[in-house]
């Protein structure tokens, strides 16, 4: 008995014609099939757990360099970033080293494709708490080493919190704070953490292809005015699958972009993309005002076919 041909995913063809000739060989296709993989740099991809490790791995190494520079300024400089308030309530030094602290998280759970989940947030506030605590630990250390009175750890705390003071412009040191010192202490903590939760935050707003595991990209195509007919044409042309229309069309807006995104009301269109897969859609965003005043309104997406998809990127119309 004769085995039937599996049918070919890529020319599907009906049964009846399978039956015609089970013993010709499928024709080579015209193109070698190439894998999306090898049009782009990609990243080894990792296991979960390994992204996970590398992610934590990253974080905590920036975290370690973060507070040894500030430990080493402190003393080298005498100069305390962590202890810099702007306006006397935003601790605007823990926040910066918090920022800094947390890049190691962001950039290897974005070049690893690790979903920025909420498990790994809450993980990564607690590793900079941690971490916090940690650095604080290691300046007691280095204190007791340099030969200051022994004292136990939480009474050195105690101690530092409660003697510090604010400078003032000449360069002068003002009566310690006392228990005040506290409050600092808990806004550096917190400016800290906040610091360090913001660039793992934004990455969790970056659009995510679940299928690949991995952020997507964003390119805007056009700005278009605020009206129903340049907005309906791309889609239009878009749902038809139509190439050179649709590539004719972002090369026209982007000619008028400078111009239409002085616009009081204008809509911007982006294509939203996976480079693994080409999975992908247009975004319209209606945006109102200028400067800090901008009102965003998503207006809904467009899928798109992956094949399309594909095929825009590599006319690159933009
Ligand atoms: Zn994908």
């Amino acid at each position: 008995m004769i085995q039937q041909q599996p049918n070919d995913p890529n020319q599907p063809k009906p049964p009846d014609q399978i039956q015609e000739q089970p013993h010709q060989p499928p024709p080579p296709p015209e193109e070698p099939f190439r894998p999306p993989q090898d049009r782009y740099l990609m990243v080894p991809r990792l296991g979960p757990l390994s992204r996970s490790i590398l992610v934590l791995g990253c974080g905590v190494g920036t975290s370690m360099a973060a507070l040894l520079g500030v430990f080493l300024l402190n003393v080298l400089a005498d100069e305390n970033i962590m202890g810099l308030y702007a306006n006397y309530v935003i601790p605007a030094g823990a926040l910066l080293v918090g920022l800094a602290a947390s890049s190691g998280y962001a950039f290897a759970a974005w070049f690893s494709g690790r979903k920025m989940s909420g498990p790994l947030l809450l993980t990564i506030v607690l590793l900079q708490i941690l971490a916090y605590f940690g650095a604080q630990y290691l300046e007691y250390l280095a204190n007791v080493a340099a030969g200051a009175p022994n004292m136990g750890f939480f009474a050195y705390f105690d101690m530092t919190t409660q003697s510090w003071a604010w400078k003032d412009k000449n360069g002068g040191v003002g009566q310690p704070l006392g228990k005040l010192g506290y409050l600092l202490r808990f806004g550096e903590i917190v400016g800290f953490t906040l610091g360090a939760i913001l660039p793992p935050l934004a990455l969790r707003g970056l659009p995510y292809c679940s299928l690949c595991e991995r952020y997507m990209k964003t390119r805007q195509l056009a700005v278009l005015p605020a009206e129903a007919g340049p907005v309906e044409e791309m889609t239009s042309l878009a749902k038809a699958r139509h190439l050179d229309g649709f590539a004719d069309a972002v090369k026209g807006h982007q000619a008028n972009k400078k111009a239409n995104a002085k616009l009081g009301r204008r809509v911007t269109v982006k294509l939203i993309h996976c480079v693994q897969c080409s999975g992908g859609h247009l975004q319209f965003t209606l945006e109102e005002g200028s400067g800090q005043q901008i009102k965003h309104t998503q207006m809904g997406d467009v899928p798109l076919d992956p094949e399309f998809v594909r095929d825009v990127v590599d006319a690159r119309p933009w």
